[in-house]
């Protein structure tokens, strides 16, 4: 049998522990049999990183720019632990957090269901995508502490020096205040990403904040975005037959309880957060969730959810066997050869992401599946698996 070819290569990031042990059995038993794989390899573990003064993460980011789509293996954010473990010569930053930066992008998280794993919402029929806002709000605050009685104002000092004010509160005690920001450019950009993410999943999009109480700030997000709409989307959502859908974000939340799912729903920063735990948690795992960075531009870096998942690593590392489960990861490939395949014109790319996904199903609906998902099926006396073992199941399948 011949292989599949590809005529553009691929944006590949390698990463840490045991999500790298991954990754390793995933090409070898999944992918290379079957596909002439072409990538552009960037290897983003910590060691790597660490001797390119983390020159290697923004490469790979401009390399995503070039090619356009990327896939990339979960990676260490390091902390003061992971500084001594690598002996670093610097706290790095998160890769993510780069590559966020650089490709402007927002961020959307759908779960992977299938057969016997149910979400705990038992009206939920289909995915709830959520999309949140990478930027600002809380994330970017500056706050303080008041001692005791006092005036706090905002002041606005612009260019020409003139100046706005606005009373914040007269302390009568001591309290508390907060200042946070966002930007016209970067909502924008987060409005524009959910929309064209929308009619690529030909998706209802929802979008949600405190607009009734934040009469500037977040009534400002429901502005742009209908802003965007209007000008730029209005048309092309209603040939594709999907809608754009504006609520407050109490209500959002009572209806997203009571939906079948089959949406995105775009979220401020913190909601988001918040949020994206909350669904992601009632679908099941963080294994079994899909992970794309879209930018306005059309850049597209699908990765899993999940971290490296440390101790099975240091299991793995004394010999151990593990159960980890390989799925967000798989499904980082499929969709990375998928969007590589729609690019390029690929079918064979686009049939073999489709049976991959299929293959992967398929298997743990036959009860075979590692330890994390036999925990919460509902699937009798499921079969446990370790890693190769699982992906030696879906690669006979397959
Ligand atoms: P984690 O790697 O997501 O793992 C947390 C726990 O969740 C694991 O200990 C495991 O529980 C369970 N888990 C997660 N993924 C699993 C999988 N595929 N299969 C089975 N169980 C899974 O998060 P962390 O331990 O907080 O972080 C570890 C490292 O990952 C950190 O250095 C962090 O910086 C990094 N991280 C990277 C990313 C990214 O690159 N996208 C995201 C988050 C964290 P049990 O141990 O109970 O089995
Ligand atoms: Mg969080």
């Amino acid at each position: 049998m011949s292989k599949i070819t590809m005529t553009t290569p691929l944006v590949e990031m390698d990463g840490d522990e045991m999500t790298r042990v991954l990754w390793e059995m995933i090409k070898e038993e999944l992918l290379l049999p079957h596909i002439d794989l072409k990538t552009e390899y960037y290897d983003l573990g910590l060691e790597y990183r660490n001797a390119t003064d983390d020159q290697v993460t923004v490469d790979a980011a401009e390399a995503t720019k070039k090619y356009k789509v990327a896939v990339k293996c979960a990676t260490i954010t390091p902390n003061a632990a992971r500084v001594d473990e690598y002996d670093l010569k610097k706290m790095w930053k998160s890769p993510n957090g780069t590559i966020r930066a650089m490709l402007d992008g927002t961020v959307f998280r759908a779960p992977i269901l299938v057969k016997g794993i149910e979400p705990v919402v038992n009206k939920w029929k289909k995915p709830i995508t959520l999309a949140r806002h990478a930027y600002g709000d809380v994330y970017k605050n500056a706050e303080m502490q008041i001692p005791g009685p006092g005036t706090v104002e905002l002041v606005y000092t612009a260019a020409d020096g003139s100046q706005k004010k606005e009373l914040i509160h007269q302390f009568e005690g001591p309290g508390v205040v907060q200042g946070m920001h966002n930007l016209d450019g970067s909502i924008e950009s987060f409005a524009r990403s959910c929309m064209n993410y929308a009619l690529d999943l030909g998706q209802d999009l929802w979008f949600a904040t405190k607009d009734t109480i934040s009469k500037q700030y977040d009534h400002h997000f429901k502005d742009i975005f209908q802003e965007v709409y209007d000008k730029e989307f209005q048309e092309k959502f209603e040939k594709a037959g999907i809608e754009y859908f504006y609520t407050l974000i109490d209500d959002a939340v009572a209806r997203v309880m009571k939906s079948e799912g089959g949406f995105i729903w775009a979220c401020k920063n913190y909601d988001g957060d918040v949020m994206s735990d909350m669904v992601s948690s009632a679908y099941g795992s963080l294994a079994m969730m899909t992970s794309v960075l879209v930018s306005p531009q059309g850049y597209y870096e699908y990765e899993a959810a999940h971290g490296t998942v440390q101790r099975h690593y240091y299991r793995y590392k004394k010999g151990e066997e593990t159960s980890t489960n390989p799925v967000a990861t798989i499904f980082a490939w499929t969709g990375a050869l998928a969007k590589r395949g729609e690019m390029d014109g690929n079918q064979a790319l686009i049939d073999f992401a489709a049976k991959l996904e299929q293959a992967t199903l398929q298997t743990i609906e036959s009860g075979k599946m590692t330890g994390d998902l036999a925990l919460i099926t509902s699937i009798e006396n499921p079969q446990v698996l370790n890693s190769r073992a699982f992906i030696q199941e879906i690669a006979s399948r397959l």
